[in-house]
């Protein structure tokens, strides 16, 4: 590779951010020890943000665009890490505060990367991603709480998205009996079904106000939306149930009563990818390793090239993209 390679970058255009394709030379990454040819990265809702300019994700510019990366170390100051060792970062403030995915090399420092497991590829760690990662934080959320597919159904909402999708996959492969919630029945109810799910809630049966104790319906949740669906979900939940919190695609918001947590025990548990600790992050991955069903993993994944990203960011928005895209970065 040339000293010039491509990226995306984030930069301040009149008080506006805006990201656009640049050619960059190693002069502009940053003094971190371990140089890594990057190979993919990812695009997920937080990402089609950053690239449209639409929330303040990039805090600080000019900034290299992508949450994720999966690639190869090509030379590292520090000693836990040789040329040749095939690495993955998710989050840690990558397109935030640092660099991140969307450049053909990037610098990184050694305390947020993840090794990619034996059995996964490249191309695997990145058809998960951040989303993968969240879901499968999701599932051992739910099964920390001691829900086990005995105590009940799960229901997955924003089901047919990056996160939701692998995760009824993964609570599928598990055992659990999964209810997908989407908006899209008509046109992901095929797709969600193949992924395992035994029944499909509409989402209008959700995004709706709620009453504060609704019959009984599940052992847990995996929430990715928020908001309405949130709150139902809640409500929902069986005697000593879980839900667990990761997601704002529907709204920030939370109107809830304090009614299922005092009269039915229920567990409100919030998941963070970003800051996870390395070894929260390595039994995840690890765990992803072993259960993914690798069938599933090539149904829900797509490959896009980087020059593509920019055109596919209000798509992504709009809640009209199924599954997870890898972004080819070369
Ligand atoms: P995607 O864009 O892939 O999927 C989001 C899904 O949410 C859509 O596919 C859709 O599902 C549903 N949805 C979209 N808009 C609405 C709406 N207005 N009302 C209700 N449902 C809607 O995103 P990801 O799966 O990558 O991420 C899901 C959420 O999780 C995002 O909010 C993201 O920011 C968050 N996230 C949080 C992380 C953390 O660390 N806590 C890490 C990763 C993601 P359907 O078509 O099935 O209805």
């Amino acid at each position: 590779m040339t000293d010039v390679f491509n990226a995306i970058v984030a930069e301040d255009v009149d008080g506006k951010t805006v990201a656009s394709l640049k050619q960059i030379t190693d002069a502009q990454l940053p003094d971190l020890p371990v140089l890594v040819e990057v190979a993919y990265s990812t695009i997920n809702y937080k990402d089609g943000l950053a690239l449209a300019g639409a929330a303040p994700i990039c805090r600080k510019l000019p900034l290299i665009c992508g949450i994720d990366l999966a690639g190869t170390v090509l030379e590292s100051a520090d000693p836990a890490f040789s040329a040749g060792d095939k690495i993955l970062v998710n989050g840690y403030g990558l397109s935030e505060v640092h660099n991140g995915g969307y450049s053909q090399r990037q610098r990184l420092n050694p305390d947020w990367i993840v090794r990619v497991p034996e059995s996964m590829s490249l191309s695997d760690t990145m058809a998960l991603g951040t989303a993968g990662y969240t879901s499968m934080l999701c599932v051992q959320g739910l099964q920390d709480q001691g829900v086990t597919p005995e105590d009940g159904p799960i229901l997955v909402t924003g089901a047919a998205g990056g996160v939701g999708s692998v995760a009824v996959s993964l609570l599928a492969g598990l055992g659990y009996e999964v209810h997908a919630s989407t908006g899209r029945v008509e046109a992901q109810g095929h797709f969600l079904r193949g992924l395992g799910a035994s029944a499909l809630v509409p989402r209008q049966d959700l995004a709706r106000d709620s009453k504060p104790l609704e019959k009984e319906l599940w052992a847990g949740v995996v929430d990715t939306v928020g908001d309405k669906v949130l709150a139902t979900a809640i409500a929902q939940t069986c005697y000593e149930g879980v839900v667990t919190a990761c997601g704002l695609a529907g709204g920030a918001g939370l109107s809830s009563s304090v009614m299922p947590f005092i009269l039915r025990g229920v567990t409100l548990r919030g998941i963070d990818s970003v800051m996870a600790s390395q070894a929260r992050r390595q039994r995840a991955w690890d765990a992803l390793a072993e259960t993914m069903n690798r069938e599933h993993l090539a149904s829900l994944s797509a490959t896009v090239p980087m020059s593509g990203l920019l055109e596919l960011a209000p798509s992504i928005l709009a809640g009209e993209v199924a599954g997870r895209l890898i972004v080819d970065v070369n």
